[in-house]
């Protein structure tokens, strides 16, 4: 498959390629060129030269497009769906869910722009007003992680496309095909050639030409806190807007009235989504020493039944880990944990069924008494492995959720709306499911506190990020007192 710029399939200028592998299977999908910054300028020039003419369309045009785009892409579901449990490995089920997920977040853009209205303000003096105008910021990079590689390239491109940007987007290189697609159907759709190229290739490359291009107005990152924080290095060059959506060790905290059952159904959807690899996935459990037991009970039985297989097979609940490399981080982190003391609720590990020996396959793990220090306890755990630990109560759960540099998610399941209140006013993460797993929803702005990021995507405030704020200050004629210079 070859890169999409100006509207067109494009090749790279040099000869080398990137294969993209099924974990699954561990067979070859595709390759993709492997662009360098040469291919990269090209696709900023011509985002360039788009954004002449995108963003002087008027809103009501940006979001006819947006809603055909949106109609395009569900169209296609089948085929990007299947797409993307190839190159990503996730069940099919979860892999059109995502797809009809960057559908929803166009439709969502789509309806806010044109129908704004705005106000304008008497100056404090008297002597005039000001009126506050947003202007769309040119064109932006939009950098791109491998497990959500559709979804997460709608929470850029459709706000961004709504407020008038353009964009360059550069794809996590084991995940690049089904974004392809994607942005081509965009332009059958009807988004002029330009408005969205997508450049695969190093992020080392790639992604710091994106980075030190002066044509780049804007840089929108997810992906890891080490990237993030060069992310930031580098765009200080020239001053980018930046959003960095980073890591996330989301708590989990289950109070001794919580609804048990209701709360080991959103333990096992909250962890084991994606195989665990999301950045708002529940990486550390937090239950009350008093329901500890119960839960653990019910937990286990779930758990037994999470059958890992190949995406495409409709049984399968869990597909693979993305990569070997990142099935490693996760045995490193279970043996740290066992190391340090920790015992096996349910024995994880590599599947022993010889069908699935080929891929990067890894079965779910639950563990007990890990210490606090303990590398899952202290890091991203990225994977199908939940460390529990318990608590005696509110007070403790909430000390333990905050120590952490992370603050992405969490979630605490109780029928007290007091304790709920009280806890989502302390945790310190961007967003709080109350009795819900992680569920990210267009209209609910989504980002990170501390090292998880800043900026929002989604919701009213992640269109905000996509604009210059304007003021515009007008002096009533022969109002105010009259100037003069030197300033007495
Ligand atoms: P990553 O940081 O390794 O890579 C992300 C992207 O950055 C890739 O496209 C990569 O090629 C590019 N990149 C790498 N070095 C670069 C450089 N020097 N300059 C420019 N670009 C560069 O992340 P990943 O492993 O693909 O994704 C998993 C991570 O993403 C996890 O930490 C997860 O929590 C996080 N994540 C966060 C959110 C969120 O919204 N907060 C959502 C999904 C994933």
């Amino acid at each position: 498959m070859k890169m999409f710029i100006q509207g067109q399939p494009a090749d790279a200028q040099g000869a080398d390629t990137i294969r993209v592998a099924n974990p699954a299977t561990g067979e070859i999908v595709d390759s993709v060129p492997k662009g360098g910054r040469e291919d990269a300028k090209r696709a900023i020039d011509a985002a360039s030269d788009a954004f002449k003419v995108w963003s002087e369309k008027p809103a009501l045009e940006r979001s006819r497009t947006l809603l055909k785009i949106s109609e395009t892409v569900r169209a296609n579901v089948e085929d990007l769906g299947r797409t993307l449990t190839l190159e990503q490995g996730k069940p099919l089920g979860e892999a059109k869910s995502e797809i009809n997920s960057f559908a929803n977040t166009c439709e969502y853009y789509a309806g806010l722009i044109g129908r704004e209205r705005g106000a304008q303000t008497p100056f404090s003096t008297g002597e005039g007003f000001f009126i506050v105008t947003k202007r769309p910021l040119g064109v932006v990079g939009a950098i791109l992680p491998w497990n959500f590689p559709v979804s997460l390239m709608g929470w850029k491109v459709a706000p961004g496309l709504a407020a008038g940007d353009t964009f360059v987007v550069k794809p996590a290189s084991t995940t690049p095909i089904t974004d392809i697609k994607v942005a081509s159907l965009m332009v059958k759709a009807g988004l002029p050639p330009g408005a969205v190229n997508v450049v695969t290739g190093p992020g080392g490359v790639v992604g710091e030409e994106l980075l030190d291009n002066p044509k780049i107005a804007k840089i929108a990152f997810t992906g890891e806190t080490g990237t993030g924080k060069r992310i930031m290095e580098g765009s200080s060059k020239s001053i980018k807007r930046l959003t960095l959506e980073l890591g996330g060790s989301d708590p989990m905290i289950v109070c001794d009235d919580a609804d048990l059952a209701l709360a080991v159904e959103g333990a096992a959807w909250g962890r084991f989504r994606n195989c665990g690899q999301s950045c708002t996935s529940v990486k550390r459990l937090f239950l009350f020493d008093s329901i500890a037991d119960e839960f653990i009970r019910a937990f286990v039985e779930k758990v037994k039944t999470i059958r890992v297989g190949n995406g495409l097979d409709a049984s399968t609940h869990m597909g693979p880990v993305h990569t070997a490399e990142q099935r490693g981080k996760v045995e490193k982190m279970v043996e740290d944990a066992e190391n340090r003391g920790a015992k096996d609720i349910v024995k994880g590990g590599r599947p022993t069924d010889k069908a699935l020996q080929q891929g990067t396959f890894y079965a779910p793990a639950v563990l007990g008494g890990v210490d606090y220090d303990a590398m899952m306890a202290k890091e991203e755990c990225f994977g199908p492995a939940l460390p529990i630990f318990r608590v005696k109560d509110l007070e403790e759960a909430l000390e333990r959720a905050n120590d952490t540099p992370y603050g992405l998610g969490s979630s605490v399941w109780t029928k007290d709306v007091e304790k709920a209140y009280h806890a989502a006013e302390r945790i310190q993460a961007g967003t709080t499911w109350v009795n819900s797993p992680p569920i990210a929803r267009a209209e609910v702005p989504f980002g990170g506190f501390k090292q998880s990021g800043f900026g929002r995507e989604l919701g009213i405030e992640g269109l905000d990020h996509y604009y210059e704020t304007k003021s515009i200050q007008f002096l009533e004629y022969g109002k105010g007192k009259k100037w003069a210079f030197p300033i007495n």
